[in-house]
């Protein structure tokens, strides 16, 4: 038998990225039991660390254990009754993934959909809750299908105004773009660790509001410290998902810690290590690291002579699209720089399928040096592949974007 063995590979697409080396450690650390104090203090810390990393003061803020999708679907088939509306706001793919999974809980779905490539202006959402008058109001902040970064400033004092209930996913934009929990008004977030980050996916930080929370709790009761897990709301519908009941979740983290999964301690250990990587550089210089990281490869991109797709104006800081030129097979181009410069860019999906790369630049790969390499790579094979390009430039652009933004 062969030891594990795997190429040493620059992950820049969309998600997943290589993770910081200290989080990679930080999951090689023996066990203790799931209820030994030290264990059970980790978790409160790991709470508070992501109340940081939220910029909230959400007392329900923990890990779902599972992917991204698994925070998603926590929030969506805990808050959702059969018959509920939710309205989703669709601009790329993950948009398409929450109207399914409201879809799965029977809920009533309504969405309204723009092209590829642009955001939702705050009216156009409003005028929408006016006319379905949703329970809630689900959409993404950053879409890495479209690499398009909603804004969400405005969308809170609506949901308020109406009486929505606001919950985003925030998996591909948190830690590279600003967010804000409390002060935009947001319900509840949940993302994942495998984009800014920088760690493995596998557990999904949430945060919820004391609204959300008194929502998802109407549908069950505690009674003195016994679940009864057949107990139904006055409606008779009990939360459709086991692991996903965030009811039962929020009391296992809660001070009774009411069994209910085994926590995956590992990855606790791996998303402490990412929130405490952030909070140790600081939030804001993470922010900034993303933003020139981001502004040199979109610089060096466009210097090369390609064009990046979508609204610039909307962004995300940490992925960028690049129309893949007519004369070059795009799926060729990306096997050449993986095989020959173990170099990973993303390809597309849906509408944009063939037709446009992503490329990231994603916590520990939010680098000057990964940016350089990853042009100077691009570059090389594409002029192998016939194309004509300016030398150089794309390098040269990028390392004075840097120089600049010191
Ligand atoms: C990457 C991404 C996810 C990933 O979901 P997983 O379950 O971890 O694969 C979810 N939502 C958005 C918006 C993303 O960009």
């Amino acid at each position: 038998m062969q030891p594990l063995s795997l190429p040493p590979r620059l992950l820049m697409g969309p998600g997943p990225i290589n993770c910081y080396p200290r989080v990679l450690s930080a999951m090689s650390t023996q066990l203790v039991g799931q209820y030994d104090p030290t264990m059970t203090d980790y978790m409160n810390d790991v709470m508070a660390l992501y109340r940081q990393v939220f910029n909230t003061q959400n007392e329900q803020t923990f890990l779902i254990d599972g992917t991204s999708r698994a925070g998603i679907e926590a929030a969506i088939v805990s808050i959702l009754e059969p018959g509920d509306k939710v309205l989703v706001p669709i601009f790329g793919r993950f948009g398409h993934l929450l109207a399914e999974i409201a879809e799965r809980a029977d809920a009533e779905v309504h969405t309204i959909e723009i092209p590829w490539g642009d955001v939702f202006k705050p009216e156009q959402i409003e005028d929408a809750i006016k006319k379905v008058q949703p329970k809630l109001l689900a959409i993404v902040q950053g879409d890495t299908s479209t690499t398009m970064l909603q804004p969400l400033e405005e969308l809170g004092a609506i949901c308020r105004a109406h009486d929505v209930l606001f919950y985003t996913d925030a998996t591909a934009s948190i830690a590279g773009n600003p967010f804000e929990t409390d002060k935009w008004q947001i319900d509840a977030v949940s993302v994942g660790l495998q984009k800014c980050l920088g760690g493995p996916s596998g557990s999904a930080p949430i945060s919820l509001s004391e609204r959300f929370v008194h929502s998802v709790r109407q549908r069950h009761h505690v009674e003195a410290g016994i679940r009864d897990a057949h107990h139904k709301d006055a409606n008779g519908q009990r939360i459709r998902s086991n692991y996903f009941d965030l009811s039962m979740i929020m009391d296992y983290w809660g001070e009774e810690r009411l069994n209910h999964h085994t926590e995956a301690a590992t990855m606790l250990f791996g998303a402490r290590e990412c929130a405490v990587a952030l909070l140790t550089e600081g939030q804001d210089a993470v922010l900034k690291r993303h933003q020139l990281a981001g502004d040199a490869m979109l610089a060096g991109i466009q210097a090369m002579g390609l064009t990046p797709f979508g609204d610039l104006d909307h962004k995300m800081a940490n992925v960028v699209g690049v129309n893949i030129p007519d004369s070059v097979d795009g799926e060729a181009i990306r096997k050449e720089l993986l095989t020959t410069f173990n170099i990973e860019i993303g390809t597309s999906f849906g509408p944009l399928k063939g037709k446009v790369w992503r490329i990231g630049t994603m916590g520990y790969n939010a680098r000057q040096d990964a940016v350089l390499h990853t042009l100077q790579s691009l570059e090389t094979v594409l002029r192998r592949g016939g194309c004509k390009l300016p030398l150089g430039e794309a390098v040269d652009t990028a390392m004075s974007i840097y120089r600049n933004g010191d």
